[in-house]
């Protein structure tokens, strides 16, 4: 136990994976908590949509459960400020049929997303595999910089530059663009694309590897017009060492 003022904030430091749901119906936020719960996660909900980036900077969750359907507040700017100070996993639950939804909540950096009505074993499957990508259980850290053409990867401090300039990425299409330096000059399949950057279950998914190399792609041209990511068609991506 911290000895009071000397330890770190009582809230920044929890046994249990914990996690942030945001969702302003009170009845169905204790129906997905309850799940949450029952899957041996710790489950704080917090109903108003103003509040949740700071009770997110505050709580310091292990992944944040982001309901778009929120009164008052633009989910996208709740989605967006959340991306700019932290890379805490988020799940989207959004209405269904919504393509557009997800295709822009992929785009803005969320690692997943589920449709209402929940299938709630469905949601706690999500979690797990969210919650398994970001603690690093589907690549080696190292040391040492990874290098393609001009693209330089700090695999510890998830750092990117392109060319010599550093460019944000998202935690998943950091693991793409690694999977794909280690992969220089070389043609990676959709699929292993998929089981490594979202994991297991996900080699079909192939609408989440689309948006994220287009997001990817839109990131790199905007400090260098040297092509980088190559689609092989039918076959997969190839990261170029010479544009
Ligand atoms: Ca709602």
């Amino acid at each position: 136990m911290a000895l009071p003022g000397v330890g770190l904030p009582e809230t920044g430091v929890h046994d249990r994976t914990r996690i942030l749901v945001v969702e302003d119906e009170p009845e169905f936020a204790d129906l997905v908590a309850l799940w949450l719960e029952r899957s041996g996660w710790e489950a704080l909900v917090v109903g108003d949509g103003a509040l949740a980036a700071g009770e997110c900077h505050r709580l310091r969750p292990d992944l944040v459960l982001l309901d778009l359907g929120l009164p008052n507040v633009d989910g996208w700017e709740l989605l967006e400020t959340l991306r700019r100070s932290t890379d805490v996993p988020v799940v989207l639950v959004t209405a269904r049929g919504a393509e557009a939804d997800r295709v822009r909540g992929l785009r803005l950096g969320a690692d997943d997303y589920i449709t209402k009505p929940l299938s709630f074993p469905e949601l706690v499957a999500r979690v797990e595999t969210a919650l398994r990508r970001a603690q690093g259980g589907v690549f080696e850290p190292t040391h040492r910089p990874l290098r393609c053409g001009i693209v330089s990867l700090e695999v510890e401090s998830h750092r990117v530059e392109v060319a010599g300039v550093e460019v944000h990425v998202t935690p998943t299409e950091f693991r793409l663009l690694q999977h794909l330096a280690e992969h220089c000059d070389r043609v990676v399949p959709h699929r292993e694309l998929l089981e490594t950057a979202w994991g297991p279950g996900y080699a079909d998914e192939t609408h989440l590897l689309q948006v994220a190399i287009g997001s990817l792609r839109g990131k790199i041209a905007v400090v260098s017009s040297q092509p980088v990511i190559a689609t092989v068609y039918g076959l997969g991506y190839r990261m170029m060492s010479e544009g």
